[in-house]
This record gives structure tokens, C-alpha cells and sequence, in this order.
């Protein structure tokens, strides 16, 4: 908990206190923003994906020269883990900035991988993203809701009605 800015963690975007387990998954999505592929973006983000036992699956943004082809860090993450049986999760850190810098400020995940979680993750889905300083050192930690993030969502109950 060490050098985590616990004021963020008293806002209406907080619904847990950040545990060891969202730092350690943050510094792991920090890290898989080494491997991103972004050269058309120069935008590295990186992604890990924590199951409900405790496994944790990482990704990173693939871009494409075809640029509609392109994937997230979060939907790598989560394609890696559904492919290999995963089903149920209870987490996502995600980090995002320049390439050629540290994560800097708050990269939440787009639309697109929202829904991609939605599929898989309940309302109360950990959304955690870092917050770094110049020297990409962790200062932060804002956790969100999958709820909070996608509200009044389609998911697959609703084909049942
Ligand atoms: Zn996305």
C-alpha cells in the first residue's frame, strides 16, 4: 500500500480499498506494456487479468497496418484466458501511455472492451487503473466497477427475456 494516494480511493469511483492483490496486478499491467505492438499509435497499453482463483492472464495492444484490425490489451488478456477454460474473474488492471514514456495518467478501457467484459464479469468487476509519475513509478490506484463503467448494460441474461 505503500505510495498509493489513498484520498483517490475515498471518491464516488471507489468502491473497494485498494488490497496488495490490485498493486500487484497493476505493476504486472505496467509491465506487459513492454511488449505492446503500437506503431501507428506509439500508444503502449497493457493489460492483467485477474481470475477468481487467482490466476492472472496478461495482454497487451496489437496493432495492425490495417488499422481496423487492430486489438486492446484488455481483450488480449481476456481472449487468452477464456481460450485456455478461464470463465469467471474477478479483476483487470490496465495501463496506458506513450510508448516512449511511463503510464502517466488514467487509461480506463474503451467501449469496445467494456462490452468485451461484460460477457464474462459481473457488476462488481474490479476495473484498476494506475496512475504513475514522471519516473513511471506507481502513485496511484483508481478502481471502478464494471457496472460504474458500462451502466445499464446488455449482457447475455438479457437474450433470456
Ligand atoms: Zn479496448
Amino acid at each position: 500500500m505503500i505510495g498509493i494516494d489513498m484520498k483517490a480511493l475515498t471518491g464516488e469511483t471507489a468502491l473497494w480499498l485498494a488490497s496488495e492483490r490490485y498493486v500487484e496486478l497493476a505493476q504486472r499491467a505496467l509491465e506487459m506494456r513492454e511488449s505492446s505492438y503500437c506503431p501507428y499509435s506509439g500508444f503502449a497499453v497493457g493489460a492483467a487479468l485477474l481470475t477468481e482463483e487467482g490466476r492472472v492472464y496478461t495482454g497487451c495492444n496489437i496493432e495492425n497496418a490495417a488499422y481496423s484490425v487492430t486489438v486492446c490489451a484488455e481483450r488480449t488478456a481476456l481472449f487468452k484466458a477464456v481460450s485456455e477454460g478461464e470463465r469467471r474473474f474477478s479483476a483487470i488492471a490496465v495501463a496506458g501511455g506513450k510508448a516512449d514514456g511511463p503510464a502517466g495518467g488514467l487509461c480506463t478501457p474503451c467501449g469496445v472492451c467494456r462490452q468485451a467484459l461484460r460477457e464474462f464479469c459481473g457488476p462488481d468487476f474490479a476495473v484498476v487503473c494506475p496512475i504513475t509519475d514522471e519516473k513511471g513509478t506507481l502513485s496511484e490506484l483508481r478502481i471502478y466497477a464494471l457496472d460504474e463503467l458500462l451502466p445499464d448494460s446488455f449482457g447475455p441474461d438479457d437474450l433470456g427475456r
